[in-house]
């Protein structure tokens, strides 16, 4: 199995792994083409936080001789900690005790999202989520939720109670490079699911069943179809034979304070999380609560394109 594209880097030229907290590491990210020569030396892996290397070594080189993209590589380490990004196995991070989970989710490694809102919060006026600025905390989009068990011990069938947050998918699409490597665990009926962006957000336009495990995905929104009460947001897809299409629905209230309008949202890019269901011909995921869905940020469109299945 292919390794995962490492997205970005964290560059900090002050933080040196071996005497500093994680706290203390400046989370400036960097992608491969942002690569300058002074940088060298202080690339940081945004999961696991060792050393990474830009290939190739020149900034000016963006393509390889092979015709691959500049990419960041972990330098080779038989005694490294672990980390996704360089292993092939899908198994999660590990922890050996409570402590060090919990710090791992104050460091904002691991995300324990006990659920998602249901109700736009009152009085919250709407943040702006379109700005250059990279806020790592929406306090409108997220409250304390209750501790949580969570399958993350070294130990097989151990689970460590750890705190969580009731948020929205509109909190991680506002850091959405930074919440893309980043193991998400979330409370789904009885049991906690792993997520991890980078591999299971999916292209709506590639639907084609029912699915009853939620999971996250994207879409361009082509055509928003209007009622009295809620409206159906039509997403990119292929239109296969018969009319196939996709969908979601939701509250105008909600669509209309989060922005997804006509006016406002053609050819955005909405995420959510839900499961998937059959509408005549087509698919939809139907009746999305306001802490299901977001519109990602204009900035990280690119991103996410790039990123998206790249190898
Ligand atoms: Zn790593």
């Amino acid at each position: 199995m292919a390794l995962n594209r490492i997205a970005y880097a964290y560059y900090d030229p002050n933080w040196d792994r071996a005497q500093h907290p994680i706290a203390l590491l400046v989370r400036t990210s960097i992608e491969p083409l942002d690569y300058l020569a002074h940088m060298k030396g202080h690339l940081h892996c945004p999961s696991c936080y060792e050393p990474l290397i830009r290939v190739p070594n020149d900034p000016a080189v963006a393509v390889m001789a092979n015709g691959k993209k500049a990419l960041f590589r972990h330098f080779p380490d038989e005694d490294a900690p672990y980390c996704r990004l360089r292993s092939s196995q899908m198994s999660g991070k590990k922890y050996n005790s409570e402590e060090e989970a919990r710090q791992a989710v104050e460091d904002q490694d691991l995300v324990i999202i006990s659920g998602f809102m249901q109700e736009r919060p009152e009085n919250q006026p709407r943040a702006d989520f379109d700005g250059e600025k990279e806020p790592l905390e929406t306090e409108f989009e997220s409250e304390d939720g209750p501790e949580v068990a969570v399958p993350v011990s070294r130990h097989d069938g151990e689970t460590f109670k750890l705190p969580s947050k009731v948020t929205s998918v509109q909190s991680l699409c506002t850091n959405f490079r930074h919440n893309y490597h980043r193991e998400i665990h979330i409370v789904v009926e009885d049991q906690v699911l792993r997520y991890v962006l980078d591999v299971d957000l999916q292209d709506a336009a590639e639907i084609v069943e029912v699915n009853h495990e939620p999971k996250f995905y994207f879409g361009e929104i082509v055509r928003i179809k209007r009622y009295d009460f809620s409206s159906h947001v039509f997403l990119r897809h292929p239109h296969l034979a018969g009319n196939v299409d996709f969908r979601i629905s939701a509250s105008n209230s909600d669509l209309d304070a989060r922005g997804i309008t006509k006016e406002n949202s053609l050819r955005r890019i909405l995420i959510f999380f839900g499961v998937i269901e059959e509408i005549g011909a087509g698919y939809w995921s139907p009746n999305k609560k306001w802490g299901e869905i977001g519109l990602l940020p204009r900035q990280y469109e690119d991103f996410l394109r790039a990123n998206y299945k790249k190898e």
